[in-house]
């Protein structure tokens, strides 16, 4: 049996970092990535062995815990009939149909193999619609690796951000206008300034890329009336979300109803697979119909779709979403309980199956509020949780998630591990 060590000494020979995706290589909190060998409904086990309970469920498709028996005998089946065609399917047509039935806002919808695909594409498309070229994007917000989105936000009020990532020419972002989430006053500014050059907003409507940040109120509202006004389209980048917040994403939650969506994670139920969609108008200019190429040789796949349709088929039901926000507020609420009786500056917010935890004096409502508090304390956490069984993602800039998986017994021995190390790092 290897270690985790050994296995990340060999990957770090082959693979850039040691993974293949960087979060994964903690490398904001330190130390050796552990291997995962399996998962099971709230568990997750590293290549020693060691049993953890899960907050990361692979960043948020596993929502029903992992290895639901239903979903992995959906794939079983629909591999043995053969992985790939390229050619449709009626598979893709029921998963279409159903998150079209799901989500009201998506009349059209259109499968691809990730969120990045899904987000990178709905741009292209409301470029072409429009016919514009700029776009608003929020500070924090992460939407996928496609060029024109991986921008940070400048000091300003209003800035034509730098590129984030070495490799992105200043030409490529220089459409992209980078705001502060949660300013509704910044958003005004930038459409009295270039309303009829904006093709669209994106955004997540509850943020889980920077923690979780909820919107204040009057900030989706305010995007969909200058969106309105303005003829742009407003884009909710529901990948996290979707299917997740609740059963219609943050737009059922909020009723507001955004002009396109982007999906991925829950909906591909642990296999690659992202959808983007919305208005019938709007999707109607993408080829063949119209002028907007976007395609895709795994798009659809068959086994990936037959994992998405076997998960949402088990989501259509209410008294779930119920129970998975119950057990996750009934966890916040414990480690608040738990960081207060060892006098730890520390709270939390949740929202459906998403958690956010932060060591600081309030709830953040910005990048730059959440960029304030104290990493430091938060890395101790991570390390003794995870010494402890419990394994949150890896800094602490990301949300957490449950599953249906996380019982009342799987939360008591989390909040008895927290109990132990909020003792120990205080
Ligand atoms: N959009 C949001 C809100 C996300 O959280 C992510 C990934 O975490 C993406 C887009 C990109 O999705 P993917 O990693 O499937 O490309």
């Amino acid at each position: 049996m290897s270690t985790n060590k050994e296995l990340f000494d060999r990957a770090c020979q082959h693979i850039p970092g040691g993974v293949n995706s960087p979060v994964r290589a903690f490398g904001s909190v330190g130390g050796t990535p552990r291997f995962i060998a399996r998962a099971q409904g709230a568990y997750v086990w590293d290549a020693e062995g060691k049993q953890y309970i899960d907050y990361v469920g692979s960043w948020g498709p596993a929502i029903l815990g992992h290895a639901h028996p239903d979903v992995v005998k959906a794939v079983q089946t629909a591999a043995a009939d053969g992985l790939s065609f390229g050619a449709p399917t009626a598979g893709e047509v029921e998963l279409a149909e159903l998150i079209c039935q799901r989500l009201p806002s998506i009349e059209k919808v259109r499968l691809v193999s990730s969120g990045t695909e899904a987000t990178m594409s709905a741009i292209r498309l409301a470029r072409g619609y429009t016919g514009r070229n700029k776009i608003i994007k929020f500070e924090g917000c992460y939407h996928g690796h496609a060029d024109s989105l991986l921008v940070k936000a400048g000091s300003g009020l209003l800035t034509f951000g730098n590129p984030t990532s070495a490799g992105v020419p200043e030409d490529f972002i220089r459409h992209t206008l980078v705001l502060d989430y949660n300013n509704i006053e910044a958003v005004k500014t930038a459409f009295a300034e270039h309303g009829s050059d904006i093709a669209c907003v994106i955004v997540e409507p509850v943020a889980g890329n920077m923690n979780l940040i909820k919107p204040v109120a009057g900030f989706l509202e305010t995007l969909r009336e200058l969106c309105t006004e303005h003829q742009s389209v407003l884009i909710f980048d529901e990948v996290m979300t979707g299917f997740r917040a609740g059963p219609q994403g943050v737009q059922g939650l909020t009723g507001i109803k955004p002009d396109m969506t982007t999906l991925a994670k829950v909906i591909g139920g642990g296999m690659p697979v992202g959808a983007f969609g919305g208005r019938a108008d709007i999707m109607d200019a993408i080829a063949p119909l119209g002028g907007v190429y976007q395609a895709g040789t795994l798009s659809g796949n068959p086994v990936a779709v037959a994992a998405g349709l076997a998960t949402l088929k088990l989501l259509d039901n209410e008294a779930f979403y119920q129970q998975l926000a119950a057990q996750t507020q009934k966890l916040a609420q414990g480690l608040e309980a738990a960081a207060k009786a060892e006098g730890i500056t520390f709270c939390t917010d949740s929202v459906g199956g998403m958690l956010g935890l932060y060591f600081s004096e309030t709830i953040p409502t910005s990048f730059a509020e959440v960029s304030a508090s104290n990493t430091t304390k938060f890395n101790q956490f991570f390390h003794a949780m995870l010494d402890e069984g419990v394994y949150w993602a890896p800094s602490a800039f990301e949300a957490s998630f449950t599953s249906g998986a996380h019982t009342d017994e799987v939360i008591q021995a989390t909040l008895d591990a927290a109990a132990k190390v909020f003792k120990q790092i205080k």
